[in-house]
C-alpha cells in the first residue's frame, strides 16, 4: 500500500453523486435502497472507475495489494456500515475481485472510540502504521491501525509475499540497468527501464525502497549503484507528494 492522490472532481459530477444520493439521504438506515441505488447508477460508476484508475498506480493497480488490475470500486465505509456514503467520492477505491470480495468485504474494524482502524492511504502516509520488509516481501505493523489493515486486507497472503519479494530483486536490476544507460549516454533505453519502473506492479517495493534511500545507510544495503540511481529518480518515477 502507498500513498496516493485523490484526483478533485470538477461541480458538474460532484452534482451527479449528489442526486444519486439524495433518495438515500432521505432513508439513511436504509442499506438495500442504497445497494439498489449504487447498482443502477451504471454511468456513475462507470466514471468513477475511470477516475480511480487514473489515481491508482501503475496499469490501474488494486490500490490496496498492489498486485492484480483494480476491476471493483470498493467502499472503504461498507454500504452496510452506512449507506449514506454510498456515493461519496472520498469513501471510492480501486480494488481487484479478491481484495474487495474475499478479504475486505463488510469489513470495518473500529478502535474504543469509533475511529476506523483502516489505514486510507489518500488521507495518511501507510508507512506510519506499516512496515516492509524488502527482502522477504513481508509486511509488520507498527501501529494497531497497521495491524487490523494487515488482517483485513489479507496483507501478508504468501502469495503478496512472494510477488514482493521477486518485485525487489526486478528492481534493483532495473535500476542498476537505468544507471548504466544514463551514464553511457543511451537515454532512450534509460527512459524505457524507467517507464517500466513507473507501471510497475507491487508499486509498495520501489516506494519502500525510494524511502530507504535517503537514509545514510542506504548503499550498505542496496549498494552503491542502485542507492545512486534511486536517489536521481526520487519524484519522478512514483509521485511522493505530500498527502492532502
Ligand atoms: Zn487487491
Amino acid at each position: 500500500m502507498i500513498p496516493l492522490q485523490r484526483l478533485p472532481i470538477d461541480n458538474r459530477f460532484q452534482s451527479r453523486l449528489t442526486r444519486a444520493s439524495s433518495p438515500i439521504l432521505a432513508a439513511p438506515a436504509n442499506t438495500d435502497l442504497a445497494r439498489e441505488r449504487w447498482k443502477r447508477a451504471r454511468t456513475v460508476r462507470r466514471d468513477l472507475k475511470s477516475l480511480l484508475e487514473a489515481m491508482a498506480a501503475g496499469l490501474s493497480r488494486c490500490m490496496y495489494c498492489g498486485d492484480n488490475q483494480g476491476t471493483d470500486i470498493d467502499h472503504f465505509t461498507p454500504i452496510a456500515h452506512d449507506p449514506t456514503h454510498t456515493f461519496a467520492w472520498v469513501n471510492h477505491f480501486l480494488a481487484c475481485s479478491h481484495c474487495n470480495s474475499n478479504q475486505k468485504r463488510d469489513q470495518y474494524p473500529c478502535d474504543g472510540s469509533g475511529a476506523c482502524l483502516l489505514v486510507d492511504p489518500t488521507t495518511e502516509d501507510p508507512n506510519t502504521h506499516l512496515s516492509l520488509t524488502l527482502v522477504t516481501g513481508a509486511y509488520t505493523a507498527r501501529t494497531p491501525k497497521g495491524e487490523a489493515t494487515i488482517e483485513v486486507f489479507g496483507l501478508q497472503r504468501p502469495i503478496l509475499q512472494q510477488g514482493r519479494a521477486r518485485a525487489y530483486v526486478r528492481c534493483r536490476s532495473m535500476l542498476r540497468d537505468w544507471l548504466l544507460q544514463s551514464e553511457s549516454g543511451d537515454l532512450a533505453e534509460a527512459s524505457e527501464v524507467l517507464d517500466s519502473l513507473r507501471i510497475h506492479p507491487f508499486a509498495d517495493v520501489l516506494h519502500a525502497m525510494l524511502h530507504r534511500a535517503e537514509s545514510p545507510g542506504a548503499p550498505a544495503v542496496f549498494g552503491p549503484e542502485v542507492t545512486t540511481a534511486l536517489r536521481r529518480i526520487r519524484g519522478v518515477v512514483l509521485p511522493l507528494a505530500p498527502l492532502p
